[in-house]
């Protein structure tokens, strides 16, 4: 199947927008995905026609919520290759779902001098729930270090792994270098000594295939507002052996069985951990999204995010001041960088007013930051719907702002 970019350009309306009068250039999708139609036009349809609450009614519309519900959540196993339905759990994205195992997870399995293993290039929201549990439990976080290019030191995990290791929480893709991580490698070496591992997906689901049964991840992570779909929605998926043998996270309506005051017993898989009103409508919007990245194809998408990727790390290299930060040979298309000596807000902030949207800043990896001695970087991450021509206005853009400093 060719790709046809400017179909489905057509299916996201955001990017039809002027911004100061300019075309939008959406390069902040590593920060969030704008939304195609079906997405948008579900939402709608659920509050349109079928809203009311799942599980609880006998009513004709519950019923219809609730089979949009759990059809959600059968779209995502199948999107991810889960084994089991019951292993999906919808949170509200991917640091609910991190801090759901970290605490869930935590209060069963980890002791007093046990050690978690974390990376250097992790996301705050995969390091500071791990950190919460490690005060808690007076546990360890042990730390894998990254080299210049932007990869993993596997040999340094390997040092780092041991019978005091309990989990292993690292990211699939990192939001600022870009780097796919060898999860495969990390996840085989971890099982060797059965230690469970944690798979933080959220830049990774949108961009690369993720087929969870031959990964053998133990828990997986991501959030719907990153690949194309609503916000406040995510997942956690969790092997059944894991999440039957947790303690609930959060209490409340809908993760009991029964309720006394002498004991209360709790549901079965996977509403053990919704407790109170799920997100439904997320999840239905979540589950369009997932169907239309599947429409397209993933492989499709990542063919034509590399493309990207290959053109923009040349363009942007053409300029001489520029510095890429994260140059793996396995990224995916997200690229930092710093232009000349200019601080990343101001170069952000330019960008804005000539219609291109980036982020800047520490990205929420501030060891990412401190290993590099900067203080931030500018960021342009690719989508399904970016273009050349887009680099090309980013590129040229750039080359406008050092003008404007020399
Ligand atoms: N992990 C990574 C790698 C991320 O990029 C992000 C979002 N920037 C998160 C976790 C947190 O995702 P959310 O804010 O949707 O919970």
């Amino acid at each position: 199947m060719s790709y046809d970019i400017n179909k489905i350009r057509q299916e996201f309306p955001i990017l039809n927008r002027k911004v100061y009068g300019k075309p939008l250039v959406y390069f902040d999708n590593g920060a969030t995905t704008q939304k195609p139609n079906s997405v948008i036009s579900s939402i709608n349809k659920v509050y349109k026609d079928i809203n009311s609450n799942i599980h609880r009614g006998v009513h004709f519309l519950s019923a219809q919520s609730t089979d949009a519900y759990e059809n959600a959540r059968r779209v995502v196993k199948e999107f991810i290759n889960a084994e089991h339905i019951h292993e999906i759990v919808f949170t509200s994205g991917t640091t609910a779902s991190i801090n759901l195992v970290a605490f869930s997870f935590g209060e069963k399995y980890i002791s007093e001098g046990d050690e978690i293993i974390v990376s250097s290039m992790e996301h705050h929201s995969n390091i500071v729930p791990w950190q919460m549990l490690c005060e808690r439990k007076n546990a360890k976080l042990k730390v894998i270090p990254f080299n210049e290019k932007g990869d993993l030191l596997i040999e340094e995990f390997k040092i780092l792994l041991s019978e005091k290791t309990k989990l292993v929480a690292i990211n699939h893709v990192s939001n600022t270098l870009g780097t796919i991580n060898p999860v495969k490698e990390i996840i085989n070496l971890a099982h060797k000594k059965n230690i469970p591992v944690l798979i933080d997906g959220a830049q990774a689901v949108q961009h690369i295939t993720v087929n969870i049964q031959e990964l053998d991840a133990d828990f997986y992570a991501f959030s719907g507002h990153k690949i194309y779909g609503p916000t406040g929605i995510g997942v956690l998926y969790g092997k059944e052996k894991y999440l039957n043998t947790m303690p609930p996270y959060m209490g409340g309506g809908d993760m009991i069985k029964t309720v006394s005051f002498e004991k209360t017993t709790y549901n079965d898989l996977p509403f053990k951990f919704e407790a109170g009103t799920a997100n439904y409508t997320g999840a239905i919007g979540l589950a369009e999204a997932l169907n239309f990245v599947s429409s397209i194809g993933i492989s499709n998408i990542r063919a034509h995010e590399k493309a990207l990727l290959d053109y923009g790390t040349m363009k942007l290299s053409e300029i001489e001041s520029l510095i890429i930060y994260g140059n793996s040979n396995n990224k995916t298309g997200a690229i930092s960088f710093l232009l000349d000596n200019i601080h990343h807000s101001d170069v952000g902030m330019i960008l804005d007013k000539m219609g291109v949207a980036v982020r800047t800043g520490n990205h929420c990896t501030q060891p990412v930051m401190d290993k590099f001695n900067i203080t931030g970087t500018v960021r342009a991450s690719f989508a399904m719907y970016n273009t050349k021509q887009e680099i090309d206005i980013l590129f040229e853009s750039l080359n406008k702002i050092l003008e404007m400093f020399s």
